[in-house]
């Protein structure tokens, strides 16, 4: 990654998937700007940013077009190109994230949609005019938009067209040579995931079932993120790539369920 740089979005704090991917583009030589979401996790964000010597910080929330406006501007002022994004990003009300999908409110949906769904195709067209030599953007999806997973909800409905929207990505900029692709991680526990019910039992179910027997940590997201992201992936586009320690592979799952 030496002398490539691009944006982070989605560091909350150091048990962040963002976070476990910018180690890594850190470790391999690139240059780091970090968005946050409001003053709060500003306070989060700086000193770990500072620890990988990245002092590029943007304010970002994507639900507000004028924030995403300033925040995209901030960018192209003091890097007018860019070679990669890391799109980390997920919002649902908690309380649809239990209980069933089918109760799911027009509000939620829809805001969900706009949060964990279009904001990385707003992301997408608002960062072209910086990647005319080409880059890679990366997003973070789940196992729930392929499979039924209890509680998740509307969110596994969100990373379905998190998904179908890398591929169209994927068509619509591979003539500029941009590079668009996913990694569906296996369960973590971080702040987004403490908002989705029984998430302890998830934890469980994965580390007893997976054919490597153990739940994935940020730095096995981070190094399939920087290589996602580099040059090595340079013919990788388009691409759901799991980082899940085998989970989706399985047919049957051991009979044996793991306790409460
Ligand atoms: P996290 O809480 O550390 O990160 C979520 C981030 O989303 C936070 O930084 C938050 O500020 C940001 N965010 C939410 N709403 C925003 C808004 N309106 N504007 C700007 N930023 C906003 O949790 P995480 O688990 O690292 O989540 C990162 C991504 O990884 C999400 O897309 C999540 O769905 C995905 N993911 C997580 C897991 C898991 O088990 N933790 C598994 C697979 C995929």
């Amino acid at each position: 990654m030496a002398g490539k740089r691009g944006l982070i979005m989605g560091v909350a704090n150091d048990r962040s998937l963002a976070w476990g991917i910018a180690q890594a583009v850190a470790a391999q030589g690139g240059e780091i700007a970090f968005s946050f979401q409001g003053e709060a996790l500003e306070k989060r964000v700086r000193p770990l940013a500072e620890s990988l010597g990245a002092d590029f910080l943007i304010e970002c929330d994507v639900a507000d077009p004028a924030s995403m406006d300033a925040a995209f501007a901030t960018l192209a002022a003091r890097w007018p190109t860019i070679d990669f994004v890391v799109h980390a990003i997920g919002f649902s009300d908690k309380n649809e994230l239990r209980g069933r999908y089918v109760d799911t409110s027009i509000e939620n949906f829809a805001m969900t949609m706009n949060i964990s769904v279009f904001s990385f195709t707003d992301v997408a067209r608002r960062v072209l005019p910086l990647m005319k030599a080409g880059g890679s953007l990366l997003t973070l999806s789940y196992y729930g938009a392929e499979k039924v997973i209890p509680h998740y909800n509307v969110m596994g409905v969100a990373k379905a067209a998190l998904e179908a929207s890398v591929k169209y990505l994927a068509m619509d900029l591979g003539p500029e040579n941009i590079r668009v692709n996913a990694i569906s991680a296996g369960p973590i526990k971080t702040l987004a995931a403490s908002g989705i019910g029984d998430f302890r039992y998830i934890l469980k179910w994965n580390e007893h079932n997976a054919p490597l027997r153990r739940n994935v940590t940020i730095e096995d997201v981070g190094g399939a993120g920087a290589y996602l992201l580099s040059h090595l992936a340079s013919g990788v586009t388009g691409e759901i790539h799991h980082v899940d320690a085998g989970y989706n592979v399985i047919g049957m799952k051991a009979e044996d369920a793991p306790d409460m």
